[in-house]
């Protein structure tokens, strides 16, 4: 026999079982971004190197050591996307979009990143975010931090996550609290793990970042970010503040956030989850005013976060979260000969006219009563129509029902839509 052929490593499949739950993530995060009027852009998965490498910052992770890079067939250096930020902007350049306008976008679709799989940490996996461009005030910020506050609420997470926000100032004050910091790092250098030692003069705000816990315990004594603000920085961060409290958004505020990304300033936060282990941060993002003039714009405040859907939808089946979510059928329906499985179909054809929500299957390929029923039973639906040479010759058809004691009923096929749409 052939071998069979696997999926790559950290890429993977959705399977008929697990999609209802990305299905019921997605439809909130549909209607969340509508209840705030955002539009949606889809961009292509591959972009040039060089846009990644321009935006997310040359000494990070994900250009590190992180990108699926490749030449195609012209000698162009490839990238597939490893998140959408950069993306938005490119596209938001290219298009006109940003130009002297506000734009409230969002974006879901697979990303790449060439990292170890683990529980939560896939090679292909699906950010959800948003961008909001043309707003400089941090009414913005706050707004798209309601946004996610209510995602947690309608998927019922909210008592699961916890927000960690933080501000990184402008590029100067980043520029002279750098300076602190490296003077601070080179005094303690032989105790910095490798890592933070080569990072220490490339990207010492990202020693910040570090797992190391003794690394973390010498950071303490570490010059502090808030310490080099100056007055505008520290009032859009209060107003910041001033507005989650005002919405009743609960935080802290963690002065050793920093992203992982270099295009960040002013404001940062995560929303973290103590469920799931290390893999516990769902949704990052912050201000990015820069990006869009490092692209080539003209330069236009930024914010937005990204969410990672596999995180979302493994919490959910932690927290078994997962019981509401219906079955794909619930009515199935079952003709016993041949005459009756054409009035079979046509019935269920009929119901899915009448009542477009209904979901009708319709049971495919003969076989006796007690075969059509174990069908019924296994395809989830609540209710199976049966249909039989009486039923046929008196236009009626026997309603069953499956998850119940109820028993069942013989309705006239002329009443059948209304009768279901009474019990679904
Ligand atoms: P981490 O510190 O976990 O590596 P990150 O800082 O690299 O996260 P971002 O680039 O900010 O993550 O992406 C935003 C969100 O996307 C993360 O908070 C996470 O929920 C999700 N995410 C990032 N990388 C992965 C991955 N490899 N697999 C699954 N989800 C991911
Ligand atoms: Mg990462």
């Amino acid at each position: 026999m052939a071998k069979t052929i696997q999926a790559i490593r950290g890429m993977n499949d959705i399977l008929p079982t697990q999609s209802p739950i990305w299905q019921k993530v997605e439809n909130v995060l549909r209607e969340s971004v509508s209840a705030y009027g955002y539009s949606e852009i889809r961009t292509p998965i591959v972009e040039s190197t060089d846009l990644f490498k321009r935006s997310i910052g040359e000494v990070t992770d994900i250009v590190e050591k992180e990108m699926y890079t490749f030449e195609d067939r012209n000698g162009d250096s490839l990238t597939l996307r490893p998140e959408g930020t950069a993306s938005t902007v490119r596209a938001g350049n290219q298009h006109g979009l940003l130009y002297n306008q506000e734009q409230r976008l969002w974006y879901m679709g697979p990303m790449f990143r060439h990292e170890r799989p683990q529980k939560g940490r896939y090679r292909q996996f699906h950010q959800f975010g948003v961008e909001v461009y043309g707003i400089a005030s941090a009414d913005s910020d706050a707004e798209v931090l309601m946004l996610s506050a209510r995602l947690w609420q309608k998927l019922g997470i909210s008592e699961h996550v916890r927000l960690e926000i933080n501000t990184l100032g402008d590029s100067d004050e980043r520029a002279q609290y750098r300076d602190a910091l490296i003077a601070f790092l080179e005094d303690h250098k032989d105790a910095l793990d490798e890592e933070s030692q080569r990072r220490m003069y490339t990207n010492p705000l990202r020693v910040l970042d570090t797992k190391n816990a003794s690394i973390q315990a010498l950071l303490v004594d570490a010059p502090a970010l808030k310490d080099y603000l100056g007055e505008a920085s520290r009032q859009h961060f209060s107003h910041f503040c001033e507005l989650l409290d005002a919405v009743g958004i609960q935080y802290t505020i963690n002065p050793r956030l920093v992203r992982g990304l270099d295009y960040y300033n002013r404001t940062v936060f995560e929303w973290i989850t103590d469920s799931l282990g290390a893999q516990g941060t769902v949704l990052a993002g912050g201000r990015y005013d820069g990006l869009v003039g490092q692209l080539g714009g003209k330069d236009t405040p930024a914010v937005g976060f990204a969410m990672g859907i596999e995180r979302i939808v493994l919490l959910l089946e932690t927290l078994a979260l997962t019981k509401d979510i219906p079955a794909a059928v619930d009515v199935y329906v079952a003709g016993m000969g041949d005459n009756c499985r054409i009035a079979a179909v046509k019935i269920a054809e009929q119901l899915r006219t009448s009542l477009p929500h209904c979901k009708v299957m319709t049971h495919c390929g003969g076989g006796n009563v007690k075969k059509q029923m174990k069908r019924a039973d296994n395809s989830g639906a609540s209710i199976a129509l049966i249909i039989g040479e009486n039923e046929l010759d008196n236009n009626q058809v026997v309603v069953k029902h499956l998850r119940d004691d109820k028993g069942q009923a013989v309705i006239a096929q002329d009443l059948l839509a209304a009768y279901i749409a009474e019990l679904i």
